[in-house]
Formats: C-alpha cells, structure tokens, sequence
C-alpha cells in the first residue's frame, strides 16, 4: 500500500553549539517522505520556489520518491533557520520566510486521490483539511502538528482532529493544546476532542500511544551523540505511516509497531544534519537498530 504525505519542503539553516549548516533540504515532508520511503511507496505534495535546488530533488528521487506532486512556483523556497542550546531540547527559531508558501493550496494529483494512507505532516491546519476534502475514503490518516498552529489556528486544529484518526505531537504541545500540565492526561483529552488514536513525542524520552481503550509507551532509542534534532518528530511520523501502509495492519498491536519504527527512524536522523544520515541509511542497518532496540526493552520472565 501506498503514501501520500503533504507538509512544508524548505531550505533550512541551522546552528547548533558545534557546527552551522546552510541552505539545507527541510521541512515536514521532506523529513517524513524519506523516512516512509523505507517502507512503502510515497507520493510528495508539497510546493518549492525557482531557487529550489536539483540535488535535493535528487535525493527525493534517490529514495524513489514520486514528486509529481511538488509544485514549482516563481519565487523564493520556504525558509526556515533555527538555533540549538547545549540542551538539544532547546530550540529557538530564529527566521521564517513564507514566500511562495504563503499562497501554497495543496493540490492532490488525480491518481493519488485514493491512496489509502495520509499524512499530513505539519502545515497549517486549513491546509490540512484541504488536503483531505481531496482525498477519497483514505483508510488511515495521520496528522502532525506544531505550537504556532495551537496559538494562531485552535479552532482549525479542532475541527481537522476529528476528521483523522491519529493525531500526533510532542509533550509540550500535548500540554499547550489542553492545559493539562500531566502528558497523559493530556493524551487522553485529545482522545476525546475526536482521532481514535493520540501519540505524545517525548524526544528522546520516547512517546505515548493512546486510544480509548489502550496504551502503549516507549522509551527512544538511547544516542550518545546527536549532531542535529531537527526533523526528528517528521521521520517518526513518516516511518510511523509507512509501516502502517507496508503492513496494510492498523490494529493496534501494528500501531505500536509502527511506533518503534517511528522511534528508530528519528535516531537514524538526529546522527547528522538535514536528511544526510537518511540519505545514506540502509535497511540492514534498520534492522540491525531494531534488534538492539528489542533487546534494550525486553525484561526476561518479568510479568
Ligand atoms: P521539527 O524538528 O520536527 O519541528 O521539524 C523541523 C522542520 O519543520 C524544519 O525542516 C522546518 O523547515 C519545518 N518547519 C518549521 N516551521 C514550519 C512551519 N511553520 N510550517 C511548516 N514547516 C515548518
């Protein structure tokens, strides 16, 4: 089964203690389409300026990403520039730069119409329900979303939320949108505001899986060293769904793991800048992580 992933695809600059990178391939859909691709096929839908360059589209294409659906439009990329603290945790977005983005209406090619697994990865709400007044009878959809659109659109986010079936976003978020200050409170007020199922990221803490009669939680994958966070939360979406999409399973059982996918995908991409690790990454070295992971987590003859 296939993907159809739709969020931002951006030139990003980043400066952490140690290092400073420019004009780097970002954004939500970036991050999750690559990390999907390991899984299952994806569909792109995202818009780019004139300036975008051709090897980023190379490493879309590399990943046998179909970007049919990138639009290119007169115009500068979207921007996007952030700064790191010693504590990785920590980030200040230091500039965003809309520019072709700010007339950006998603704009879903014919025969993706019906792909059965949706994710939006993080843009704009409104964008988001565009999205899926476009798609016909998906059978998962997966929303991700982000601080601005909890403060600046609420009355989208709520309205888009029960048209998914999963929402997922990081604690402090969890917190923010229901001012809740216990993570899995939070969850669980989510719950009620409409998708079957809430996951809460907890960086490198892990994540929470909620649905009304379950839960699950997980720790991340323990890294000594992290070179860039950025885009973490995007590839566990992207991994997430494509998972899903590669089992066609949405029991909850598969969800869970789809949600260590999630996990590993993220600590491929925190090893390096921008999509750098994930360009490089192997399925072996997936698998490998995967029974490290299943080992770290397993406690012998404990009930
Ligand atoms: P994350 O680290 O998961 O928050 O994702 C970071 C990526 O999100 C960067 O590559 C940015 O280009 C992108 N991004 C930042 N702000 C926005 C926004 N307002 N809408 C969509 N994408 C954004």
């Amino acid at each position: 089964m296939s993907v159809l992933i739709v969020g931002s695809v951006a030139l990003d600059d980043i400066k952490t203690t140690t290092a400073e990178h420019r004009d780097l391939l970002g954004g939500s859909a970036s991050y999750a389409s690559v990390a999907a691709s390991f899984y299952t096929p994806v569909s792109m839908v995202g818009i780019v300026g004139d300036d975008f360059p051709e090897v980023h589209r190379d490493t879309f294409r590399n990943r046998g990403i179909n970007i049919d659906g990138l639009e290119v439009v007169q115009g500068k990329t979207f921007r996007w520039s952030g700064e790191y603290e010693e504590d990785m945790n920590n980030r200040r977005t230091l500039s965003v730069e809309l520019n072709v983005f700010e007339h950006f209406s998603p704009k879903i090619p014919t025969r993706s119409r019906q792909t059965p697994y949706v994710l939006l990865a993080n843009i704009a709400p409104s964008l988001q329900a565009h999205v899926l007044d476009q798609v016909e009878a998906p059978k998962f959809v997966v929303a991700d979303t982000m601080d601005l659109w909890i403060s600046l659109a609420r009355p989208d986010l709520l309205a888009l939320i029960k048209r998914v079936d999963m929402l997922i976003l990081n604690d402090s978020e969890a917190r923010q949108f229901t001012g809740e200050r216990n993570a899995v409170k939070a969850g669980r007020k989510i719950l009620e505001l409409g998708p079957r199922y809430v996951v809460v990221k907890k960086g490198e803490h892990g994540a929470l899986l909620f649905s009304r009669d379950n839960f699950f939680a997980t720790g991340a994958f323990p890294l000594e060293d992290i070179a860039d966070p950025t885009g973490a939360g995007d590839c566990f979406a992207g991994a997430l769904i494509g998972y899903l999409a590669k089992t066609d399973d949405i029991s909850f059982e598969s969800i869970k793991k789809a949600v260590i996918q999630g996990t590993l995908a993220a600590s491929f991409n925190v090893e390096a800048f921008s999509l750098k690790r994930l360009e490089r990454l192997t399925r072996e070295e997936i698998d490998i992580r995967h029974g490290e992971f299943s080992r770290y987590i397993s406690v012998n003859g404990a009930h």
